[in-house]
């Protein structure tokens, strides 16, 4: 049984006893490795690649837990993600939290306990960490930084550059999970059968897609703030080539579409926070549906559309979609990306 709330002081960021206490008791034992445990001011690592890729996110989700995670689980995932979606194994993380005095300390446990469980899913030490304790109404509550290093994935080569006409345009599951729920949370809108975030580490599903397939795979991102129509523009205008959508093929929860169409969204914008777009030569198209189908994180995967050569005379590429009736219509960048505080 865990004890009585007791409310985290500005001491406890205070770099004192009460900061060690803290460390001692609460974090340090559910990251517990031996880079961390050696307390140095900065982690060592000793990494067999050359090729190392490193990234950063800040997460200010609110409110804090939602169904399907928390922002401690939502800070592993989404740092992860980024790392897998570049073909990079994830080796470390960094943790610093942003603590608003006051805020519960068995709350603060159980938020630590999920990016734990996150990190252990994802396989990677979390290797450094910073606490900071700030004056009651200087924060909302609790925000956290993660960084996260890695070295390439054997036989991972994905880019821009190697997105060609023809390649297949995957996803591995429903579209704008995360986002919905998060919304419907702060509408205080409630379902029949609740919708949940698919907040999930994509490590080990990306690394059988690389394995298997190799360069084959030529593009990955994880379409998380702008949903998948800001990353399909981003691949447009890094590449100028012509992206063609179906409507009908998107997989999309029903009662997340009736989410969206009560609060006025397209699903097409809305953050995902276990998704990756892939971008797939024609002739790796059934065999990386196969893996993603087979995998528990991508039972609805679905084709979405392709790469088009780029339309003689035009300025710019474009993201096309055949709507369920027949028509077309252009997707377009979302404007301001979504909401905040969605991640
Ligand atoms: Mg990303």
């Amino acid at each position: 049984m865990k004890d009585e709330s007791k409310p985290i002081l500005l001491a406890h960021g205070g770099g004192g006893r009460l900061t060690a206490e803290l460390v001692d008791r609460m974090i340090l034992p559910k990251f517990r490795n031996d880079t961390l445990s050696k307390l140095t001011d900065a982690a060592q690592l000793e990494l067999e690649s050359t090729s190392v890729s490193f990234t950063t996110d800040s997460f200010v989700v609110q409110p804090l837990e939602f169904p399907g995670g928390d922002i401690g689980k939502l800070a592993v995932c989404g740092t992860v993600n980024d790392l897998v979606v570049s073909g990079t194994r994830p080796v470390a993380l960094s943790l610093g939290l942003i603590i608003e005095e006051g805020f519960d300390q068995n709350r603060l446990d159980t938020i630590l306990a999920s990016a734990a469980e996150a990190a252990r899913q994802a396989n990677v030490s979390i290797v450094a960490g910073d606490t900071k304790v700030v004056e009651k109404g200087a924060a909302d509550g609790l925000f956290i930084n993660t960084s996260g290093i890695g070295v390439r994935m054997k036989g991972a080569n994905v880019g821009f550059d190697r997105i060609k006409p023809g390649d297949g345009i995957l996803i591995n599951g429903t579209l704008g999970d995360h986002g919905m729920t998060i919304m419907s949370l702060r509408k205080g809108i409630q379902f029949d059968s609740p919708i949940q975030s698919d907040c999930a580490v994509l490590s080990d599903l990306i690394g059988r897609l690389v394995d298997r397939l190799g360069e084959q795979i030529h593009f990955m991102r994880d379409p998380t703030r702008g949903g998948l129509a800001a990353t399909l523009n981003e691949i447009v205008t890094a590449t100028g080539l012509d992206l063609l959508i179906e409507e009908t093929a998107l997989p999309i929860q029903p009662t997340v579409q009736a989410a969206a169409d009560m609060l006025g969204f397209d699903l097409l914008n809305i953050a995902n926070e276990g998704k990756v777009v892939a971008v797939v030569a024609p002739d790796a198209v059934d065999r990386a549906m196969k893996i993603f189908r087979d995998h528990s994180l991508g039972r609805q995967a679905a084709c979405v559309g392709r790469v088009n050569p780029r339309t003689e005379g035009a300025p710019n590429g474009l993201v096309e979609m055949v709507t369920r009736i027949g028509g077309r219509r252009i997707v377009q960048m979302p404007y301001g990306r979504d909401l905040p505080r969605i991640c």
